[in-house]
């Protein structure tokens, strides 16, 4: 059954817990009616009518207390998508209720586009594409980020009516999706409250039978532990009420999923997890948190090392509040959080609650801040996916300088991680590190409550490529990446001075004096070269060439390079001994070229002309060979094949081709057996041998030509 509208209404009020202003409630009245006109007709796999589904995923969205604009954007989240055959489009929406609505409804309904949850189940995909879609999801939402509060509330309402749906794979697909992607996304954001819903959702699909052994197990020792719980809670409320501090305490229940994980990923019991009784106490302010913290203190004996102020060290994704452990007097131990109730607020509602308070959230917050800084910091977008997907199923550790300055690092970090977090000059410098006194490996883990001393050498040419299997943090990565980039840059002007120093060497000409010919500056003018630095880095990575340069400089170079392909020869190229109009055909096996030494084979097609030196001939009874000269010796066009072997570093590739396209290249492979060279086997055609020896040694010219030769 569907609620008349104006219950719809109240019941949003009573969940934001404010009176809605007349035009709130118009536009909610509106976007009401728009969207179950257009799901009239369809039904969920509950039997229900699919409206109900967006009323109550925007119910769930007023839940965060998000604004009216995001609850009428969940009522028509699905309106793009499931009713685009009635003509509902995007445009429509738009139209009706303007650009801001239209798009966080078109946001949600890319998302859905996106079928991640097939992309993430098929195995022939490489986890490139799971993460690329991944990217997508995260940047529609940097766009608007109630983009991604809808979707989640949608995943929400979706994995509460998870049972009825009767495809077993669906539910397993929908469960293990919710679990990878919106699960640490919700995390990210710090909106517990529907992260721990998401997880354990999707833990009771993925597994059943733990699941429900685990709420079993808990409910039991609820039972078991409410009479004491009751007891400490009474105990310390009474002793802040004398105090003068107002606060409430209450009993904390952990969730199945991070009970499982600690379980399962620790190795621990239940019991030893679910042991501890775990209590909350919410005050009003920040300072009242400390006040309460030292009543606990005074009444109950702390544990050592158990203490974390989270509010003077906020978690990276903003959680506040402070933690300890205490003993009891029967010898107990008690977890207890402290924080006012608007950290309260912010651990469950993360991200939403600073749009309830109104704090802004593109510049504000941090998590968004962050993204900005990734998507300009990364080199790569795969790599900027890959650590964005570690970043957000990691945990951390909390470490320390030698003065006791805090860091919090990303679990797994080692020393190298720290020393970046210091400075990235420490970074680039870091020549070794002792944890509490003590030499440690790069790859030592950082455990909490370490304290790090990083050692520096300041003649340190820099990072290692190797370091970045050690780096965990994804900005350590970022920045090493950052600083082999600019590196590479050295590289490539160091590529292009060489390149020039040759073309001195060739054209006879100083360096300065190429630089400053008109004919070159003409040519960078044409090329949109606005520099010479310019012209030297596009030199070194190879989108100018060596042998651009030398047309420029040598125009007549030029037109003799402009060869149309070779028309058939009008006469044999050989000469055969006493005999005319007979078939000659050149031997693929050694292509000889007018200036070797040659030999003919007859055979029943005609005579084919080898190398004299080519190994086949060698095993050939010298009653099948003929004498044989050349017809041609300086043909105008080339016509003979030859095969050409080349060594080169990888990055001068660009050169050699650029030159040999000039040469007629009929064919191309090229190997790369290690990152420092390049095998290049390659057919052009030639005239003839001295032909061939000039293109070989303008190919020798190119800097980073290791070696040519003929095969
Ligand atoms: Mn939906």
């Amino acid at each position: 059954m569907i609620a008349v509208v104006s219950d719809f209404v109240k019941e949003i009020e009573g969940i934001l817990e404010r009176r809605l202003s007349e035009e709130e409630v118009e536009l909610l009245t509106r976007a009401y009616d728009y969207a179950r006109v257009a799901h009239e007709g369809q039904f969920r796999d509950s039997g229900d009518e699919f409206f109900t589904h967006v009323a109550e995923v925007a119910k769930i969205v007023a839940g965060l207390k998000l604004d009216t604009i995001s609850i009428a954007a969940a009522l028509l989240h699905d309106v793009v998508e499931d009713c685009g055959d009635k003509g509902y489009t995007p445009q429509g929406i738009e139209e009706e209720f303007g650009p801001e609505i239209a798009r966080i409804v078109d946001g949600v309904s890319k998302i859905s586009e996106l079928k991640i949850e097939d992309k993430i189940e098929d195995e022939s995909l490489s986890s490139y594409m799971k993460l690329a879609t991944l990217q997508k999801m995260i940047l529609a939402m940097a766009s608007d980020i109630r983009v991604i509060l809808v979707k989640l509330c949608d995943r929400l309402h979706n994995m509460r009516t998870l049972h009825y749906v009767k495809d077993p794979e669906k539910i397993q697909k929908k469960a293990r999706e919710t679990l990878k992607i919106y699960a640490p996304i919700a995390h990210k954001l710090g909106i517990h409250r529907i992260m721990w819903e998401l997880e354990d959702l999707s833990f009771k699909f993925l597994y059943p039978h733990e699941y429900r052994l685990l709420k079993s197990l808990v409910s039991r020792k609820l039972e078991e532990r409410m009479e004491i719980t009751e007891h400490y809670k009474e105990a310390l409320e009474g002793a802040m009420r004398e105090k003068g501090i107002r606060a409430t305490v209450n009993g904390r229940v952990k969730h199945f999923y991070s009970i499982w994980k600690k379980m399962t990923e620790k190795q621990r019991s239940f019991d030893e997890i679910y042991d501890l009784i775990a209590l909350r106490v919410i005050t009003r302010d920040e300072a009242s948190c400390y006040n309460a913290l030292g009543v606990v203190h005074s009444i109950w004996s702390p544990v050592p090392g158990r203490f974390k102020d989270y509010i003077a060290v906020p978690k990276s994704n903003g959680y506040k509040s402070l933690h300890t452990t205490v003993i009891t007097e029967r010898g107990e131990y008690l977890e207890i959080q402290i924080r006012s109730k608007k950290m309260h607020e912010e651990a469950e509602y993360g991200l939403a609650a600073h749009w309830a308070y109104k704090d802004g959230l593109t510049a504000g917050n941090k998590w968004i801040a962050r993204l900005v800084e990734w998507q300009n910091d990364v080199i790569s977008g795969l790599s900027y996916l890959k650590d964005l997907e570690t970043e957000l199923q990691m945990d951390e550790v909390f470490v320390f300088t030698p003065k006791g300055e805090p860091r919090h690092l990303p679990k797994g970090s080692t020393p190298i991680d720290f020393a970046y977090t210091i400075h990235t000059e420490v970074g680039h410098h870091f020549a070794g590190a002792k944890v509490n006194g003590r030499l440690v490996p790069i790859d030592y883990e950082l455990q909490t409550g370490d304290v790090v001393e990083i050692i520096v050498n300041k003649n340190s040419p820099g990072p290692s490529l190797d370091w970045l299997k050690h780096a965990r943090s994804p900005r350590t990565r970022a920045k090493i990446r950052k600083f082999f980039k600019e590196k590479y840059h050295q590289e490539l002007v160091e590529q292009g001075k060489e390149i020039l120093r040759r073309l001195s060497k060739r054209k006879n000409m100083a360096v300065d004096e190429i630089l400053n010919d008109e004919k070159i500056k003409a040519f960078m003018v044409r090329n949109g070269i606005g520099s010479t630095d310019d012209l030297i880095v596009r030199l070194g990575e190879g989108s100018i060439t060596y042998f651009d340069l030398l047309r420029v400089l040598d125009p007549i170079q030029e037109r003799k390079r402009k060869r149309r392909s070779p028309k058939a020869l009008k006469h044999s190229p050989v000469v055969v001994e006493g005999l005319v109009g007979i078939d000659v055909i050149i031997a693929k096996c050694c292509n000889p070229i007018p200036g070797d030494r040659i030999v003919g084979v007859v055979n029943r097609r005609g005579i084919t002309i080898h190398k004299t030196t080519c190994k086949n001939v060698k095993k050939i009874s010298s009653d099948r060979t003929v004498d044989v000269t050349w017809a041609y010796e300086a043909l105008d066009e080339p016509y003979f094949p030859t095969v050409l072997m080349i060594e080169a570093r990888p990055g001068t590739l660009a050169q050699i081709v650029d030159y040999l396209e000039r040469m007629n290249i009929e064919k191309l492979e090229v190997e790369k057996k290690d990152p420092n060279i390049a095998f290049l086997k390659l057919q052009i055609l030639v005239r003839d041998a001295s032909h061939l020896e000039e293109i070989m040694n303008n190919v020798k010219s190119v800097p980073g030509v290791e070696r040519i030769r003929r095969k």
